[in-house]
């Protein structure tokens, strides 16, 4: 049976997780999280003490490693580290790793090896562009940046975190840029994808909002 692959792209606070998490539980469908495998490539590099600006290095760390995901949990190597991978830190780390050949290169077949065991709805930043350009549905969100920022502070604090407002927005456009400049992969509207603006809607909204696209296309 050909597995069907929903994809989910857009900037750091777009809503992408809840909505993709969400969506795939009511079409009972796998949820990739790819900034999750991302995050988890991070850690791998720092904890070998590899220069993280370094295309080639970072390439052979994650030749060595595992990385895996069964729901919410990314584990590497075994080990869970679906909390570690959140902080602000690693999110950084891992939006300067992105930028390499060598690492897309190892983190796209580890994405596309996840299509071959079940149908997935799967975010991230390329995965309608890039990792499954012949996706049955692609969606694109975006919102206001003050709007994700806002977002992406409250989930940090709910974490027990404290960061100020304007660091998180700072930080969150210092990300965007890269995403949207970096040569290899950069963040796009993918073709034929559905652009919805997340910014005044909550997350129900867009889950229904997909999920009416999704069994439209489903279905023809
Ligand atoms: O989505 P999340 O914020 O967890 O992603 C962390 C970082 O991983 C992003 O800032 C981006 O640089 C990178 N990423 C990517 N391609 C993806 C998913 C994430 O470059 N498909």
């Amino acid at each position: 049976m050909k597995h069907r692959a929903i994809t989910i792209d857009g900037p750091a606070g777009s809503g992408k997780s809840s909505v993709a998490r969400e969506v795939a539980l009511r079409l009972g469908f796998s949820f990739l999280d790819t900034g999750a495998l991302y995050r988890a490539a991070a850690l791998a590099i720092r904890d070998a003490g590899c220069d993280a600006n370094d295309n080639d290095a970072c390439g052979r760390v994650l030749q060595g490693i595992h990385i895996s995901q069964d729901g919410g949990t990314t584990l590497l190597n075994g080990r869970d580290v679906s909390q570690e991978i959140r902080t602000p830190e690693t999110s950084a780390l891992a939006s300067a790793i992105a930028v390499h050949p060598s690492v897309r290169g190892v983190l796209v077949e580890v994405q596309r090896s996840f299509l071959s065991r079940s149908s997935l709805v799967a975010e991230g930043r390329d995965t309608g562009s890039v990792v499954f350009p012949d996706a049955d549905v692609k969606i694109y969100l975006h919102a206001d940046p003050e709007e994700r920022a806002r977002r992406r502070h409250a989930e940090l604090v709910a974490k027990g975190m404290s960061p100020a407002m304007e660091t998180v927005l700072h930080e969150m456009k210092i990300r965007d840029e890269r995403d949207e400049g970096r040569k290899e992969s950069p963040l796009v509207i993918p073709e034929s994808a559905v652009v919805v603006d997340t910014t005044h809607l909550n997350i129900q909204e867009v889950v229904e909002k997909i999920l009416s696209l999704v069994r439209e296309r489903l279905t023809d």
